[in-house]
């Protein structure tokens, strides 16, 4: 069994610095293939010891060997917080390698991805969240699915009306295009992945999150404020302690 975690540790951290090239490179509109791994700055490419995921970029203090450019600090964060997230899933999905494992790792992949492009250049590119739904749709299709084609089609459609309707209404009241169509394609994703239940907790919890970071860093609310990260990150909860949380809150009030 450690095995199995260790295992998953290294493809985690593997997987996570594959991700940092499509955080970086996808808004771009450039290849996440080719060519290998290359610094923004001085385009001189990594060499295979400075592109081992966590040690170089500690040991490289975030530089660039070559010019000293620093590195954006979503490289460590992706490299760890991938594989402790798989790790989690794993535990939590009771460690086995079966069908709801991938499906989750997939959709924790494109998540983070999603999370840290929404962040650095507030944007949900079509070309991850519209095939996200689809890889959503074929999961919930299978027989052997943890939430059931039904449940997954009607949240995803709710969520999407859900969304359109509140873009529209806030485009009447305030002339300003408040949520992007990305978000709406997001939530139509997270909706065909988690279900209904998944669904209202996802924008309960990703409300309550975003309330609570606007207030924290005195958001000037003129100014564009991402709210895909915090769907990510309540879709994410959901999905690990999504159970839990329910069954200590009914707990609570019963
Ligand atoms: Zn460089």
């Amino acid at each position: 069994m450690v095995m199995a975690y260790l295992f998953i540790f290294l493809i985690g951290m593997a997987l996570g610095s594959f991700l940092n090239v499509c955080i970086s490179r996808i808004p771009q509109k450039k290849s996440v293939v080719f060519p290998a791994s290359y610094c923004p700055a001085c385009h001189n490419s990594i060499l295979k010891r400075d592109n081992i995921p966590i040690f170089s970029f500690l040991f490289l203090r975030g530089k660039c060997r070559n010019c000293r450019t620093k590195i954006p600090i979503h490289h460590l964060i992706v490299e760890i917080l991938t594989p402790l997230l798989f790790i989690a899933l794993f535990w939590v999905l009771g460690s086995n390698f079966d069908l709801i494992f991938f499906k989750y790792v997939i959709f924790i992949s494109f998540g983070l991805v999603l999370f840290f492009i929404d962040l650095n250049d507030r944007l949900l590119p079509d070309k991850l969240t519209l095939p996200l739904i689809a890889i959503g749709l074929i999961f919930a299709l299978l027989p052997d699915s943890d939430v059931s084609s039904v449940s997954a089609i009607i949240a995803s459609f709710s969520g999407f009306a859900l969304f359109l309707l509140l873009a529209y209404i806030f485009h009447l009241l305030t002339r300003k295009d408040a949520m992007g169509g990305g978000d709406i394609k997001l939530i139509a994703a997270i909706g065909m992945f988690v279900g209904i239940f998944g669904l209202f907790f996802a924008i309960i919890m990703s409300s309550v999150l975003a309330l609570l970071t606007l207030l924290l860093i005195k958001h000037d609310l003129k100014k564009e404020f991402p709210f895909g990260p915090f769907l990510i990150a309540a879709s994410f909860i959901y999905i690990l302690f999504g159970q839990v949380l329910i069954r200590s809150y009914l707990d609570f009030f019963n």
